[in-house]
């Protein structure tokens, strides 16, 4: 595959960081991998250079009236890595170790995720550097307002569509459609996605960031001709994406053996329960894994998590967690990644040498963005689905994108991920060789 572009790229070329020795920060990783698929596809240097770089970066302050009154300033960014394709798209975080090199890092992997599973967008990220557990909801509808307002200019239904991400929910999704539609003076219900059902929201979509990395799952083990109901399964992360993968898992068969949160992991290797963990986690005031016992369920650290001895590891929490100390121990031979980001290049590196084999995040945890695409598409439309035509399209797309890395990684002798990169990057490129470049 050659991708050219017929116009004349710049002058002096940027000079690229291959193969950094050292683990660098999550944008270090995706230029890396981008680097590397650059050199495969034997990308024109004026794409490449195109691609290396986001269109748009907007850091914005936020302040805040505190519920004592006094005021606290916020940092938050929206950063559009591409629009080559459509309307960049993508979610929004609040987290402290938000930052700009973070929110550059994961507005890339929104490109190449809905280029491979082939929805008509581009790529973006939001994400406010704050520490949520420790705000109140009147606190955080109130930063959210005030983030909305900030970076109003530059979002919008053909511009760029933002949705939930760690710690942000349908109701912050609601909090950003009410201060739109009040600036703009009229109901704007396509400006974000995952909003709750009542407004103009997606049946399925809150699952289905999950519901994607559980078919991705079944796929995998079908081609590795395992059956699920002899396949155990680690789950780190039990927020959105994590509960409702373990979720769906244990309905198709699996043994969900181990899951964690940031108040550790449970473990039991002939399966855990998940309807009681579930039912806990509902009751929990923070939704949260402390506090749960069942006979047989020993408790764990998020480090034994990830070298436990199951099939499938899925990493559903934040990024850089599979690293080259924790790589060598890790037991399970395939890793479905949930998470953005969550191997460093060293990690991969080292499980591909092992043959473990990576199901990486821009295809198995693009469930979200796919019902997201959904949810925009019957919001242009004023018509809504039913969950069960929701599930069905989902499941297609996911089978469809599944089958596609899994045939051009085996067709070209590369590990999962670098097909994946190499098809998402080819149609952005394509896309970025026939539009040209502005003027
Ligand atoms: N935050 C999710 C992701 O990383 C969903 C993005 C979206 O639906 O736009 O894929």
């Amino acid at each position: 595959m050659e991708r050219r572009i017929d116009v004349k790229t710049s002058a002096v070329q940027p000079t690229f960081v291959v193969r950094d020795s050292a683990e660098s920060d999550l944008w270090g990783t995706v230029l890396n991998q981008l680097d590397e698929v650059a050199e495969r596809l034997r990308l024109d240097p004026g794409i490449h250079a195109m691609l290396r770089q986001p269109e748009r970066e907007l850091t914005v302050s936020v302040p805040v009236v505190m519920d004592d009154d006094s005021v606290e300033v916020y940092t938050g960014y929206r950063i559009q890595h591409s629009s080559a394709r459509g309307p960049c798209k993508g979610g929004i975080r609040y987290h402290p170790d938000v930052n700009l090199n973070e929110v550059r890092a994961l507005a890339a992997l929104m490109t190449w995720k809905c280029a491979v599973v082939n929805i008509p967008y581009g790529g973006a990220k939001g994400g406010v550097q704050c520490n949520p557990s420790e705000m109140s909801q009147d606190e955080l509808c109130r930063m959210t307002r005030r983030f909305t307002a900030m970076i109003m200019p530059i979002i919008g239904s053909r511009r760029d569509i933002p949705a939930p991400d760690v710690n942000t929910n349908a109701q912050t999704m609601a909090w950003i459609t009410d201060t739109v539609s009040m600036l703009e003076r009229k109901t704007v219900i396509d400006i974000v996605t995952g909003k709750p059902i009542p407004l103009g929201g997606s049946k399925g979509r809150t699952e289905a960031t999950g519901r994607g990395v559980a078919l991705t799952t079944r796929e995998l083990l079908k081609r590795r001709g395992q059956d699920p109901a002899e396949t155990t399964v680690a789950v780190q992360g039990y927020g959105n994406v994590g509960s409702h993968a373990a979720t769906i898992l244990d309905q198709m068969g699996c043994k969900i053996a181990a899951v964690s949160d940031v108040t550790g992991g449970l473990y039991r290797p002939q399966g855990l329960d998940v309807t009681s963990i579930n039912e806990h986690v509902t009751e929990h005031p923070r939704g949260l894994l402390e506090g749960y016992q069942a006979p047989g369920v020993e408790r764990i650290d998020n480090d034994e998590l990830l070298t436990s001895d199951v099939d499938v590891l899925i990493p559903a929490a934040l990024e850089h967690q599979i690293r080259v100390d924790n790589a060598p121990d890790i037991r399970a031979k395939m890793i479905v990644e949930g998470a953005n980001g969550p191997t460093t290049r060293e990690a991969d590196d080292s499980l591909n040498d092992r043959g473990v084999i990576v199901v990486p995040d821009i295809l198995a945890n693009a469930g979200g963005v796919v019902v997201s695409y959904f949810e925009w598409v019957q919001d242009l439309q004023c018509y809504f689905w039913d969950e069960a035509e929701v599930n069905s399209n989902l499941e297609r797309i996911m089978v469809r994108s599944f089958d596609e890395v899994w045939s051009f990684s085996q067709e070209n002798d590369v590990p999962l991920r670098l097909g994946a990169y190499m098809l998402a990057v080819d149609r952005v490129a394509g896309a970025v060789q026939s539009r040209g470049v502005f003027p």
